[in-house]
């Protein structure tokens, strides 16, 4: 389990409700807020502590002690005066790390501007992770690094079972590395070339997204 952080999750709806629970399901400290009752009453068995407060008045942001958080995920969505409003006093009040979620892109620009540290479009990432996953079926995971480069977890392709990362020499046949690999749940970082890859092992490579798709459509 990762160290304690604590986190503040303005706004429990479905993308705030997930996030602060799978959090709190971590071990880590969260406190939600939100301006609905009702929505407070559900969420408090998923975290630390939930709030009835509205998140657009400074004086309900700072007697909740916001800028104390490591971390305040803004997860307001369809209420775009409500949103924006809150991001500015959450960056006036000098909030440590922003991560605020943006229903399109002129909004996601605007929270840009106005200091968020990383901006969510949920519907749009969530629709770019299917089409990857369908694109690459071998494909289990990937962190989009640049537009150019990714990080992708990738099932060996049946035929190069039982040979060494030597002799499949991946790096000049694929253009892309292998950084790690997953066997039976356990990681072995930088695996050595005269590594025997098994049937049921994942790779984790690096490379260009055009290179890594080419490898996990070997079939
Ligand atoms: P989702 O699509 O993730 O369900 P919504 O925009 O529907 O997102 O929900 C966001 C939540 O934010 C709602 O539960 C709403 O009550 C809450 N919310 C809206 N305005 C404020 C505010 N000013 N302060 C705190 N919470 C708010």
């Amino acid at each position: 389990m990762s160290s304690l952080g604590q986190y503040a999750v303005i706004g429990l709806g479905r993308f705030g409700i997930s996030l602060a629970r799978r959090l709190f399901e971590a071990g880590q400290e969260v406190l939600g807020i939100d301006i609905d009752e009702e929505m407070v009453e559900e969420a408090e068995l998923f975290v630390t502590h939930a709030v009835v407060a509205d998140a657009t008045e400074e004086k309900a942001l700072t007697s909740l002690g916001i800028s104390n958080f490591d971390c305040v995920i803004l997860a307001i969505g369809n209420d775009l005066h409500a949103n924006i409003l809150t991001a500015m006093l959450l960056k006036d009040l000098g909030v440590k790390k922003l991560i605020a979620k943006a229903l399109e892109k002129r909004h996601g620009d605007l929270l840009d501007k106005i200091g968020a540290d990383w901006i969510i479009f949920p519907e749009r990432d969530m629709g770019e992770r299917v089409a990857n996953q369908l694109l690459s079926p071998n494909m289990l995971n990937y962190i989009e690094l640049s537009k150019e480069y990714n990080i992708e977890e990738i099932m060996i392709p049946p035929k190069m079972a039982e040979k060494t990362l030597k002799e499949l020499d991946i790096r000049a046949q694929y253009n892309v590395t292998a950084i790690a690999l997953i066997r039976e749940g356990d990681i072995i970082i930088s695996p050595s070339p005269d590594e025997v890859i098994h049937k049921e092992d994942i790779l984790v490579m690096i490379g260009k997204s055009e290179d890594l798709a080419s490898f996990s459509n070997i079939k």
